[in-house]
């Protein structure tokens, strides 16, 4: 894997390490309380719906209502690195905004090839977010593949605690969740308060479908992965992520073999 030489930096693996560098790069303004900020979503979430007039509003006046009541440097972007049409879309009204990738170190390689694209392409920050260990020092401790044996472990331990912690210093984070991707996802709101991770969570895209994603992408030359063309239209880690027939459920190659369909972020 290589690094990122544009834009980037990294969130280091121990817990030390990570606090260190994350305060010390990241170099964000003082959080307002969260009381505040769960008040601030409230009103936004109602302040769109009347702005909107009885449609919904769209993402770029999602993104407009952010960009007036926070700063870009207390905002964070997650993205899996399938598309970067929700970096594209923030990055507009927000340059230079952080976009956090969780590096689990069990990506394709075509992910890491994108996430360098949206390094250079785009007017963002991309931050990896590691793991608090290394693939080999998990298989020290756990047992090799423990995906295959405990993948809600394995998520915690690599993609759940890494997001919690690098979202610590933020006031609000955007999301690419979408509604049509699963019934869990069915009710996403566009604004609301992430009681879980004590911040505003911002969904721009939920009411969108994943052919409107694409058509954006298409319009607008954002960096796309290259699985999603060759049967990935949903894309995970390597060892949990299968190639689904023309017409499936999307993310049905998702653990395909289990029953698991969340990793876990956004329960
Ligand atoms: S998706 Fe699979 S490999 Fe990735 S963190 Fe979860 S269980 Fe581990």
């Amino acid at each position: 894997m290589s690094a990122i030489n544009l834009n980037a930096r990294t969130l280091k693996a121990s817990a030390a390490k990570a606090s260190t560098a994350a305060s010390a790069a990241r170099d964000l303004p003082p959080r307002r309380p969260a009381a505040e900020l769960q008040a601030l979503a409230e009103r936004g979430s109602a302040e769109l719906a009347a702005a909107a007039n009885g449609r919904e509003a769209t993402a770029a006046e999602v993104v407009a209502w952010v960009a007036r009541n926070f700063g870009a440097g207390s905002v964070a972007v997650a993205c899996s690195m399938a598309d970067a049409v929700l970096p594209e879309i923030v990055s507009r009204q927000l340059p230079g905004v952080d976009v956090l990738f969780l590096d689990t170190g069990y990506h394709f390689a075509e992910t890491y090839e994108t996430r360098d694209a949206v390094a250079a392409a785009l007017p963002v920050t991309v931050v990896d977010v590691l793991p608090l260990t290394t693939v080999p020092e998990q298989d020290a401790q756990h047992g090799t593949e423990l995906f295959a044996r405990d993948p809600n472990a394995c998520c915690a331990m690599r993609k759940v605690e890494p997001l919690q912690r690098s979202l610590g210093g933020y006031e609000l984070w955007f999301t690419g969740v979408r509604r049509d991707e699963a019934p869990t996802r069915a009710n996403t709101p566009l604004v609301t308060w992430d009681e879980r991770n004590g911040l505003v969570k911002v969904n721009p895209v939920a009411a969108w479908s994943y052919d409107e994603l694409m058509d954006y992408a298409t319009e607008h030359h954002v960096p796309v992965n290259v699985l999603l063309s060759q049967g990935y239209p949903s894309i995970g880690c390597a060892p949990c992520t299968a190639p689904v027939a023309a017409g499936a459920d999307p993310r049905s190659g998702r653990w395909a073999t289990l029953e698991k369909t969340e990793c876990g972020l956004h329960l």
